[in-house]
């Protein structure tokens, strides 16, 4: 019995949207958990957040809490940590979810070991066989540990984002494709996207 407070099918159903079953995911997942428990899903409340990584964890984040890249509620502020900072804006009360490093997992040595030695040539069938096993045991174990065991919740002060700009589109004059009118550039007197733009000032220049 999973130690993870979300329901199981929920959780499949992370796994099929992130394509594999990962350590990584785990962790997103745990995180995720945290939030709904703190701060809810974006659904409920509008919540933004700001995720400090663009690994395996942000794909359970935008699956499970709603914050997601495409509507505009998600950031991604990449300086390779496990960690996501989270605003809502009714009462503006603002966390940061960190994992810890705290548990301690059995293989991790031969996982480096499977690792390193995959960088640096091919893995034997066996052993990609092994690793996808202790990979399997690893991210098992992250969803049964103890929530408080895996992630630090702290509050931080909050800070306002803008909400997600609806602007018009306009027809970029060299290739015929639409723009927001928000990244279209002005070369010319004509409106151009911004590969169009760049291609004829590199043309115009060089
Ligand atoms: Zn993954
Ligand atoms: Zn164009």
């Amino acid at each position: 019995m999973a130690n993870c407070k979300l329901p199981e099918d929920l959780i499949e159903q992370a796994k099929a949207f992130h394509g594999h079953w990962c350590s990584g995911l785990a962790i997103g997942i745990r995180i995720a958990e945290a939030a709904l428990d703190t701060v809810g899903h974006n659904g409920d409340e509008e919540i933004f957040c700001v995720s400090e990584c663009d690994h395996c964890a942000v794909d359970a984040i935008q699956f499970l809490t709603g914050c997601t890249i495409g509507k505009g509620n998600l950031r991604i502020e990449n300086v390779g940590k496990t960690a996501f900072r989270f605003y809502r804006r009714l009462d503006k009360k603002a966390v940061r979810i960190s994992k810890l490093n705290a548990i301690k997992y059995p293989n991790e040595a031969k996982m480096q070991e499977l690792r390193d030695k995959y960088a640096s040539g091919a893995l034997s069938e066996e052993e990609k066989a092994l690793y996808a096993a202790l990979r399997k045991e690893k991210s098992d174990q992250i969803l049964k540990s103890d929530l408080a065991a895996l992630v630090k919740i702290e509050d931080i002060p909050f800070e306002s984002f803008p909400r997600a700009l609806m602007t018009g589109s306009v027809t970029c004059a060299h290739c015929g494709e639409s723009t927001m009118e928000t990244k279209a550039r002005l070369f010319k007197g004509k409106a151009l996207c911004i590969p169009c733009f760049e291609k004829l000032i590199k043309e115009a220049t060089s």
